[in-house]
């Protein structure tokens, strides 16, 4: 099976740092191409994951133009997605796996009915999108899937018409988590995500200081990866605003600190020595990479029960959850008392490439099915 795997204009695949849907097609492509398919990826230039072949229009990720007018960047995904259609032309795609939010949506449904079938992942709040997701006809040729099964609930009944089901996220690290020495643990908790709202981290930098643990925060603001970087931010942004508003005024850089983005080996020490991953949640993650990556790397999580959460978490465990606001700082202590190995089989039990590979392969030759006759 030849699959098409449109990862988007945004960020190389895999992303450097930050890049949550980049990571999981890092995670799916190698899997899925050990089991014998065939990749061609829809990326930029500098995207150096091993594959069959390569479309890509633009030499870098486009992330930071987000920031820019919509005049000035709405080019960008259509450029994108007219070299992703011109491809398929060729005839000899077996199935497209898209992950572009809205457009790639659309551009499955538009394609003509001699087009190889579609799976669109649905990575984002459904709750986004109404005009769209709330009228979608893609016909029987357009798939889409989730990752939780939370996530589904929450959309529109003409999106969930085209639904086959959730598939969960999974990370490398969990290959083998059972298997790995214990990490030497340091008393302070992380959040590693995106500075925005929904992720709450306002509300972990003011527990800090109210329940009394140290607290490192971890992740861009906006396009911003660094401090310094921050200096000649945009402060129109809205995630900027959060920062210097909510955030910002609890971050003294000794009880709550913030240390940009990071990656790779230094991202992986940062959260395997903390004694808890906490997601504070103010909208409903519809995934989760960075709850199963804390899993994977022997920390419990502690959060607000609501999107995935408490489909990757099992309160008692392998995490603490609650809907209260006020118990997490409570939990962030209590949590200490959970194995870090419970948290490891855990993952290495649910979360591998290996498992979500086989679950996308099973969609895959789902919606490739020939529909019975009658
Ligand atoms: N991430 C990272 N460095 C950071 C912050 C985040 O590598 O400083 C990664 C994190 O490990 C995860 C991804 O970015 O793999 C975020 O994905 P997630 O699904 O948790 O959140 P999203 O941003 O997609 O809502």
């Amino acid at each position: 099976m030849r699959v098409l795997m449109n990862a988007g204009p945004w960020l190389p695949v895999p992303p450097r740092g930050y890049g949550g849907i980049e990571n999981v097609i890092a995670t799916l492509v190698p899997e899925l191409r050990r089991l014998g398919a065939e990749v061609v990826l829809a990326t930029v230039g500098d995207s150096d994951l091993a594959v069959e072949e390569r479309v890509a229009v633009f030499p870098s990720g486009r992330f930071d133009e987000l920031q820019r007018p919509y005049n000035q960047v709405c080019g960008v995904v259509p450029a994108h997605q007219h070299a992703v259609v011109r491809r398929l032309d060729r005839g000899d795609i077996d199935l497209v796996h898209d992950h572009v939010e809205a457009a790639g949506l659309t551009m499955l449904a538009g394609l003509g009915p001699d087009a190889p079938p579609g799976l669109h992942t649905l990575h984002w709040d459904l709750r986004k999108h109404p005009e769209l997701y709330g009228t979608f006809d893609g016909g029987s040729r357009v798939r889409v899937n989730g990752v939780s099964a939370d996530q589904l609930t929450h959309a529109p009944e003409a999106l969930r018409a085209h639904a086959v089901g959730h598939v969960h996220l999974a990370t490398p690290l969990a290959d083998g988590a059972d298997r790995r020495a214990r990490t030497e643990k340091s008393p302070y908790a992380v959040v590693l995500g995106r500075i925005t709202p929904g992720k709450g981290q306002d509300l972990a930098a003011r527990l800090a200081h109210s329940a009394g643990f140290d607290l490192v925060l971890a992740g861009p603001i906006g396009p911003y990866r660094q401090p310094a970087d921050l200096l000649a931010a945009d402060q129109r942004n809205p995630d900027v605003r959060f920062w210097h508003e909510e955030v910002a005024p609890h971050v003294d850089g000794d009880r709550v600190r913030w240390v940009g983005t990071v990656a790779g080996a230094a991202r992986d020490s940062l959260v395997a020595s903390a004694e808890v991953a906490l997601f504070p949640l103010r909208w409903n993650e519809p995934g989760g990479t960075a709850v199963v990556e804390s899993l994977a790397l022997g920390t419990p999580v502690v959060g607000i029960a609501r999107g995935c959460l408490p489909e990757l978490v099992e309160h008692g465990r392998t995490g603490l959850i609650t809907t209260d606001e006020e118990e997490l700082g409570e939990l962030v202590h209590a949590a200490r008392r959970l194995e870090e190995a419970e948290c490891r089989a855990e993952a290495a039990r649910r979360f591998t490439p290996a498992t979500m590979a086989a679950a996308y392969l099973g969609l895959y030759e789902r919606i490739s099915a020939p529909v019975p006759a009658g």
